[in-house]
């Protein structure tokens, strides 16, 4: 009977109580044990109650729960080696053999790293007899399968990430809602979003709510003088009749000597240069909150099934797998693969070649 940990870790995005339930429900039925581990990272370390036998009925209700129910923490002793021979020897004392880790880029690498770390961490504990040799020779492989929850999408090699569409969804009625009172006020709005270094949630916003204008990171304002360059086209705009302006700028966004974008400073451009009433609207955490929209339950729970699967197919020689989805289809793609091109996109940001960014965050 195969005994299958789950967690999530990172920032949290809606949808991950959805994956737990996935992960829960189906893999009872493929006759596992499930745990879960409270807290992220910080569970597999401290162990004892944090790890927690799931039943059908643990789950109940949680597909509409947004966040994490099981919580998720950032871990700093998972980030060193005796924090995770801690990780190892709970893993073990308690006969799990498989972990699914949902989370960000960060998460996920610290995953595959415990993976890659496994053999030498089980020597170790046995060496030391905190575990037995019976024990360390039936637990001499760990199985690890990696979901990506992110509201940011900033992911490689998967179209989407677990919370996304609902960050964006959120994000949409947020602008729409500022969108009336410009409107009524034929004021300005500058809006920022979130998304750490990926604009994806800026540029949807942007476009499914008609802004005038946005900023993201992948691709900074190309003209020396960008503020004449965004006053002009919303000058035009207003003069085409529109009575409200919007401009969304992501948190990462740089201009292209790679100095943030600030939304107070675009504040003052549009009201010295134009004269226009400008407000600024930080969204915040609202964009993280509240129940997962369709998609993200479905994407969850299609995802923690792919994730319970190759969990049981999974050999000692397959990669770690991450589960994501390419044209509409579910996916496994090699975990550290992925983290790779992430890394290499934003390195790309990082020394300019913006064009080289885009085409590495879509490698298909
Ligand atoms: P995210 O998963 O959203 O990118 P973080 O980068 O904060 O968020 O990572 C979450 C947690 O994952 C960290 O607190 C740490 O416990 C673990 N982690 C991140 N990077 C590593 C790493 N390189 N090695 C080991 N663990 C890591």
């Amino acid at each position: 009977r195969q005994k299958i940990a789950v967690l999530t870790s990172g920032g949290d995005a809606p949808g991950m109580n959805a994956v737990v339930r996935a992960v829960v429900r189906y893999g009872i039925t493929k006759g596992c044990d499930i745990f879960a581990v409270y807290e992220g990272y910080q569970g597999l370390v401290d162990g004892g109650s944090l790890l927690r036998k799931m039943d059908w009925k643990s789950v109940r209700g949680w597909l509409a729960v947004g966040g994490t129910s099981i919580g998720t923490a950032r871990c700093m002793p998972f980030k060193t080696r005796e924090g995770r021979l801690k990780a190892a020897e709970n893993l073990v004392v308690n006969g799990i053999d498989a972990l699914i880790v949902c989370g960000g880029d960060g998460s996920l690498t610290g995953a595959d790293l415990f993976r890659n770390e496994w053999a030498g961490l089980i020597e170790e504990l046995e060496s030391t007899n905190r575990i037995t040799r019976e024990q360390a020779e039936k637990y001499n492989v760990l199985t690890i399968v990696g979901l990506v929850g992110s509201i940011d999408n900033d992911m490689s090699s998967t179209d989407i990430t677990i919370g996304a569409v609902t960050s964006l969804h959120r994000i949409c009625e947020a602008v729409d809602a500022v969108s009336t009172t410009a409107l009524s006020h034929s004021r300005a709005f500058v809006i920022e979003v979130m998304g750490r270094h990926c604009g994806w949630l800026a540029l949807m916003a942007g476009i499914a709510t008609g802004a005038d204008f946005v900023f993201i990171p992948e691709k900074p304002p190309q003209q020396d003088d960008w503020e004449s360059f965004m006053c002009s086209v919303v000058e035009r705009h207003r003069h085409l009749g529109k009575r409200k302006t919007v401009v969304i700028v992501a948190e990462g966004a740089i201009d292209k000597d790679l100095n943030p974008i600030k939304a107070e400073y675009l504040k003052d451009i549009l009201t010295n240069r134009l004269g226009l009433d400008t407000r600024v609207t930080i969204l915040g955490h609202t964009q993280r909150g509240g129940s997962p929209a369709f998609f993200d339950r479905l994407l969850a729970t299609t995802q923690g099934i792919e994730a319970v699967d190759a969990v049981l197919e999974a050999t000692k020689d397959t990669p770690t797998p991450m589960i994501g989805m390419t044209d509409n289809r579910i996916t496994r793609f090699p975990l550290m693969k992925a983290v790779k091109l992430t890394h290499e996109v934003a390195e790309a940001i990082s020394v300019k070649n913006f064009g080289r960014a885009m085409e590495l965050r879509d490698p298909q």
